[in-house]
């Protein structure tokens, strides 16, 4: 990323990439674990990069956050305790908390700087959230609190960086292990995977190492334009909810009339249709088991 005092350049490839303009700095940090970025862009409002990625704007952050959480929570039978790795910017918490049937929510996050800029200035992103009584905030690596946790969630969410750095840690198959150990019986598991057009390599493998994990595992799917590369990839996985078959009857009766700006019942059920090439190269996996060759 090159920042002259006009111009952001996110380069996720090396022959492409994706540029906003500056119109202010609002944060900037180098911390012990990435370099945090927080600037204003007159068509995007305020953006969070973290080490030259963007990682959410206010024109586009409720796509994401929305697709995140509430698949899983309309998936879930009863869901009553969730866990969010990640998540500094609390959007997810955001999403989270409008559901009253919800008992605790956890969020283990690496860099207590995220938390502190995010809650100073991404007030669309959070909107106080992390204040209700069932939030609870800890700062520490995902994969180090999954080692010693004990307890167990029905819903486990991976809103972690790409795997660089400490991001790596939030993507082995060790961790999905230790995911799985969090979870309760019916638990459901769901991360972010990147792009189809830059991460799909990163996104099937990371997919084959939950698959040997979970009974249930597949893709959805959500267009968030800053999310440089074609559709974001979730992957999500269960070991006794099969979320392709979340009944149709049920899922129409469940949703609420909450204020959605993204999800309805609809984008729930077609974010599960993959393209062709996409299908063929998961089909070649599930029988071929063979890592992806692009
Ligand atoms: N929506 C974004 C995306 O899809 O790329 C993710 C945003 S969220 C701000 C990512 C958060 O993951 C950051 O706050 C980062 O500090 C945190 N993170 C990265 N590695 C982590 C780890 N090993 N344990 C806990 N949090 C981690």
């Amino acid at each position: 990323m090159k920042i002259n005092n006009k111009i952001y350049i996110e380069k996720l490839h090396k022959n492409i990439g994706q540029f906003f303009n500056i119109d202010y700095i609002i944060y900037k940090k180098k911390t012990k674990f990435q370099n945090i970025l927080i600037f204003y862009n007159s068509l995007l409002g305020k953006i969070l990069s973290l080490n030259n990625i963007i990682q959410s704007t206010e024109y586009d952050e409720f796509i994401y956050h929305e697709m995140i959480t509430l698949i899983p929570i309309y998936s879930h039978p009863n869901p009553k305790k969730i866990l969010i790795i990640g998540g500094g910017d609390c959007g997810c918490i955001r999403e989270i908390i409008k559901f009253k049937n919800i008992k605790s929510i956890t969020l283990v996050e690496i860099d207590k700087e995220v938390l502190k800029c995010s809650k100073k200035y991404l007030f669309k992103h959070h909107k106080n959230s992390f204040k209700d009584k069932r939030v609870k905030i800890i700062i520490n690596d995902g994969y180090s609190f999954l080692k010693k946790n004990k307890k167990k969630f029905d819903i486990l969410i991976i809103d972690g960086t790409d795997p660089v750095g400490y991001g790596k840690n939030l993507y082995s198959k060790k961790f999905y292990k230790k995911c799985k150990n969090s979870l309760n019986s019916n638990g459901i598991l769901i991360t972010q995977s990147g792009t189809y057009m830059l991460q799909i390599k990163e996104a099937i493998n990371h997919y084959l190492n939950i698959k040997k994990i979970f009974k249930y595992s597949g893709f959805y799917q959500a267009s968030i334009p800053t999310y440089y590369g074609g559709n974001m990839l979730f992957i999500w996985s269960s070991n006794k909810i099969n979320l392709y078959n979340t009944n149709e009857h049920i899922l129409n009766k469940k949703i609420d009339n909450l204020d959605f700006k993204y999800y309805n019942f609809l984008i729930h059920k077609s974010s599960f249709i993959l393209p062709q090439y996409f299908i063929k190269k998961l089909n070649y996996i599930n029988n071929g088991e063979k890592n992806c060759k692009k």
